[in-house]
């Protein structure tokens, strides 16, 4: 451990999070909005010390769990006396992102790094993989992210070397990591990965932290999804790191992932009726409103992206 670390840590209650989970890197160019932005009902924010770029912190309450973020992304890795489990490389449009977060493993430890985990096929958390592969580790992921990513040859990000179908059991240096397969959600090939000991999962994007939903929406499976958070919710685990930090920082609980499946739930029964009386999609994207999470991050830019979706499902019936 060192001292940089344990200071970089102790900033983290500081750092302001800017921004729904979900959102983008803020190097990508916005996405075309179908509507202008909403005028702010709120007085400008008090400024907030700024955030560095790249940052790596360890776990509060563990021996060797860290997070790595990169702008608005980030990652777990657990170092072990006999090498890293490092996950998703958090590099999209960033050239230089996966030999930094590199950089800083070495600063933790220098045993050698064995393998990089894919949350999921998404490059916003998956380009940038070469450096871990030129730095020996063993790439896997769920079968369905190996089979397209090895269709899409993005040149940014590196096709799996080893796949996972519903489970596997990866355990070094004293460490135990369960990866496990719980069907369609925001992805057809999200892994679960849990650290039994630490009572800890990292899953990325299928249940932001304290917010809104948004673009992620786009490609939901909805109704898959509200299975998977429950399947989720009967798992042995206390905090989950996300894949966009959550507000302040913070880690996600069950009451996070509970709280998303009502929002999910209660969306769903809504505009499921709208979509029976012929109302999809014009009307239901003009009228949706979920004014119960109005307070959350990311309301405004989230309500078109969720009646969108399931104008699609109840609507479409797709
Ligand atoms: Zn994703």
């Amino acid at each position: 451990m060192t001292r940089a670390i344990l200071a970089s840590l102790s900033t983290l209650a500081f750092v302001a999070i800017a921004g729904p989970a979900w959102s983008q890197a803020p190097a990508q160019p916005a996405a075309p909005s179908a509507q202008p932005p909403a005028p702010s009902a709120q007085p400008a924010a008090p400024a907030q010390p700024a955030r560095p770029q790249i940052e790596t912190t360890k776990v509060e309450g563990t021996d060797n769990v860290y997070i790595f973020r990169n702008g608005n992304h980030q990652a777990m890795f657990i170092v072990t006396p006999e090498g890293v489990i490092a996950t998703d490389p958090v590099a999209y449009g960033r050239p230089n992102g996966g030999q930094q977060y590199v950089d800083e493993i070495k600063k933790v430890t220098q045993a050698p790094i064995r393998y990089l985990i894919y949350s999921h096929h998404h490059f916003d958390h998956i380009a940038g993989g070469k450096a871990f592969k030129d730095a020996g580790a063993t790439v896997i992921a769920h079968k369905r992210a190996k089979e397209r990513l090895a269709q899409l040859q993005d040149p940014h990000t590196v096709v799996p070397d080893e796949a996972v179908d519903d489970k596997r059991t990866i355990t070094l240096g004293g460490t135990t990591l369960e990866l496990s397969y719980h069907g369609l959600n925001h992805s057809d090939s999200t892994l679960v990965m849990r650290l039994p000991k630490d009572k800890l999962v990292f899953i990325v994007d299928t249940i932001p932290v304290g917010s809104v939903p948004g673009r992620g929406f786009i490609d939901i499976y909805p109704l898959e999804t509200e299975d998977f958070i429950k399947q989720v919710l009967a798992m042995d685990w206390e905090r989950m790191i996300p894949g966009h930090p959550g507000p302040g920082g913070r880690l996600g609980t069950k009451q996070d992932a509970q709280n998303l499946l009502t929002l999910m739930q209660e969306a769903s029964a809504e505009i499921k009726a709208a979509a029976r009386e012929g109302k999809c999609w014009e009307p239901v994207e003009k009228d949706f409103k979920l004014p119960k999470y109005e307070s959350w991050p990311g309301y405004a830019n989230g309500l078109p992206f969720i009646a969108r979706r399931y104008c699609a499902l109840w609507g479409r019936g797709t």
